[in-house]
């Protein structure tokens, strides 16, 4: 019997054009799937109409296309698939999983980075329900990080939203929902999102859906060395892709050689997939990484 395919994706949220840190998960996805022969797949999170910008869709789309990273069949879009969404939150709020919040805006401010589970054992009298939220364990299983090894990172903002007050649903809840439905079996994507994997790894056990294999690509730190925020400060597509593939392969942590410099995007590609077949690493963890670390 052949091994499956592994399926692997990039799933940028709509929000702006490629910068350099979502360019590392587009590119480190690409190639680690590419190197196995795999299928690359690409979804839209769009889920969150408030942060999506106009031609941001299409601007990433062509980012990809100049980059020479083609993926495989339709694109997917989340904003076509609430229902899907839906029907999980039903299933979770059926098996006692997520359960209704009537917490304010101004309560959670008032919480802090943590949301200390007000609502978790049923609403106080009169309160009305807001949003629902997933049950998370206080401890959850240990995963392994393909780059970091081993993770037990209980849920770092305690029980997350899934169905927020405005009645969008959240990132957390569609992306492993999207995951599910499109079989994929690796997730390769930025570093800041190491710290929320454990509590999606808890919604596919809830949802019945398989675990992928999750690998996180380092933070980027800007010249200070203070790490580059999603939007804010990451720097901007510059429009050369020849200098977007030698800047991600090098904050992966590559020797790019100089001849390279100026060479198409293909060239970039069916270079770098050369080297893994060579066995060159997409990405080592090094003791001076700034990206995270496992914890001790
Ligand atoms: N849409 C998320 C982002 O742009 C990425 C989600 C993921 O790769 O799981 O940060």
């Amino acid at each position: 019997p052949s091994t499956p395919t592994v399926v692997g994706r990039f799933a940028p949220s709509p929000s702006g054009p490629l910068h350099a840190g979502s360019l590392l998960a587009a590119i480190g996805s690409a190639l680690s799937v590419r190197s196995q022969g795999g299928r690359w797949l690409l979804r839209l999170e769009d889920v969150d109409a408030g942060r999506v910008r106009p031609g941001a869709a299409d601007a990433i789309l062509r980012q990809l296309e100049a980059l020479a990273l083609d993926w495989d069949g339709p694109v997917l879009t989340q904003a076509a698939r609430k229902e899907r969404y839906q029907d999980a939150l039903k299933a979770l709020q059926e098996q006692g999983a997520a359960y209704p919040c009537a917490c304010t805006r101004q309560d959670i401010r008032g919480f802090g980075a943590r949301y200390p589970g007000t609502c978790r054992q049923g609403l106080a009298h009169g309160r009305q329900p807001r949003s629902w939220r997933l049950r998370v364990p206080d401890t959850l299983p240990p995963w392994e990080d393909r780059f970091h090894g081993r993770q037990d990172t209980p849920a770092p903002q305690g029980d997350p939203v899934l169905l927020r007050a405005d009645s969008y649903f959240a990132y957390i809840l569609a992306c492993v929902v999207d995951d599910g439905a499109q079989g994929v079996s690796e997730v390769i994507r930025g570093g800041d999102l190491l710290s929320i994997t454990g509590v999606q790894r808890h919604l596919q056990n809830a949802l019945n859906l398989p675990h992928p294999q999750y690998g996180h690509l380092p933070l980027l730190c800007n010249a200070e060395g203070r790490k580059l925020s999603k939007s804010a400060d990451s720097p901007a597509w510059t429009g050369d892709p020849s200098q977007a593939w030698e800047e991600t392969l090098r904050a992966l942590g590559w020797t790019t050689p100089a001849g390279l410099r100026g060479a198409s995007a293909g060239t970039w590609r069916d270079w770098a997939l050369a080297r893994m077949a060579e066995g060159q690493p997409l990405y080592r963890v090094s003791a001076d990484a700034t990206g995270p670390r496992r914890r001790t």
